[in-house]
């Protein structure tokens, strides 16, 4: 028997990371609504930005000074307190192996982003899942499992898979009933498509408190998924203790270039939103009338909904069929989810296609 290095035991337990797939089972391109991407592309000033992008044969920026500073300047945050990452998944790996180890807890609810499990044990610590509440965050329930054992705290606000979302008080809250020297990442990802009245408070948090990690991406509303950028804001402390372990040269030279441009064209992203926003409420509603079947569309407050099958008609039926009418979605029953269906929100006909096609199957399955 010859010997071979042997994973490490919390490595062996990791289920890799199942991407949004994009193709059915028989390999046929699909219209891809399961990775919650922008469908109305990218900004065209982004995109020419990184067409015009210099040679590859050089290393890019560091330190995506430029871009950390036009991050800085659109959200009244200090540039030095912004740290740029390949994808904001780096930054909530970085944010476990900075302040957690084997033997510590990492704790966030069920149903919650799947990184944060393989965050969590790829650095030997221990998952801690709080019970959910209908689907959404149970604040007290996740209160309650703190210990003194806890140094990482997950939330994503709006959250994936479930759409669902915290309003500042409750953030607040959370936030102040956690211990101080408890990590507390909140990722918003899907943060760009809330109304902005409807901010939960989290950059203003990250801006006085000494453990709380703002997350956020380029990968949804700016439509720069391909380029893997993502960024965070807190404390100097936490700040640099990311800088000191993230890639040298961790975002590349077309992404800084591209994020950058992507930055300056907040027309884009208002149309990104008021796109979600009016297609997102069509949908949900034509959902929302096949109740009687057992049908539920979750509240989202992101670029997708999570819908519930909870009668004759299954998600993994409603799954097939789409497919075979050209449409990727998410079914996760790998994270305790059979019953449900992630849609991300696409163009008009599109949805209007598939909200047809789900009211038809579920006619049928009576
Ligand atoms: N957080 C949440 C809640 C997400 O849904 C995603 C993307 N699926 C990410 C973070 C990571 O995005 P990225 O690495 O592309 O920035």
């Amino acid at each position: 028997m010859t010997k071979r290095p042997e994973m490490k035991p919390w490595i062996e337990a990791i289920h890799a990371y199942v991407p949004g797939k994009s193709r059915s089972a028989s390999g046929r391109e699909l219209i891809k609504l399961s990775a919650n991407e922008n469908p109305l592309g990218t900004s065209p000033a982004a995109l020419a930005a990184r067409a015009a992008t210099p040679g590859p044969d050089r290393y890019p920026d560091p330190d995506s000074r430029a871009l950390r500073e036009e991050i800085a300047h659109l959200h009244g945050l200090d540039a030095a307190r912004v740290v740029c990452g390949t994808g904001s998944d780096e930054l909530l790996n970085l944010a476990v192996q900075a302040f957690a180890g084997p033997g510590d807890e990492v704790l966030y609810v069920r149903y919650g982003f799947s990184v944060y499990e393989i965050a969590a044990r790829r650095c030997g610590t221990t998952p801690v899942i709080a019970p959910d509440l209908d689907y959404g965050t149970d604040i007290d329930a996740l209160l309650g499992l703190v210990s003194d054992k806890t140094r990482v705290v997950f939330l994503a606000n709006p959250n994936n898979p479930t759409g669902s979302f915290l309003p500042k008080g409750e953030i607040a809250r959370l936030h102040a009933a956690l211990p101080d020297d408890v990590l507390f990442v909140l990722d918003q990802a899907y943060a760009e498509y809330l109304a902005p009245e409807d901010d939960d408070g989290g950059l203003a948090l990250a801006k006085v408190a000494n453990n709380v990690l703002v997350t956020r991406t380029f990968s949804k509303i700016y439509g720069l998924a391909g380029e893997r950028i993502g960024w965070g804001t807190g404390a100097p402390h936490i700040i640099d203790a990311l800088n000191r372990i993230r890639g040298p040269f961790n975002v590349s030279l077309s992404g800084q270039a591209a994020g950058l441009a992507a930055l300056r064209d907040q027309e884009f992203v208002k149309k990104s939103r008021a796109h979600n926003l009016a297609e997102r409420a069509r949908f949900v509603a034509a959902l929302e009338a096949l109740g009687n079947h057992g049908i539920r569309p979750l509240p989202s407050q992101a670029n997708f909904v999570l819908i519930l099958f909870e009668g004759a008609l299954t998600a993994e039926a409603v799954h097939d069929a789409l497919a075979d009418r050209g449409y990727a979605t998410r079914w996760l029953p790998g994270q305790g989810l059979p019953q449900a269906l992630r849609i991300t929100i696409g163009a008009s006909d599109h949805m209007t296609e598939i909200a047809e096609t789900i009211r038809t199957l579920a006619e049928q399955a009576g």
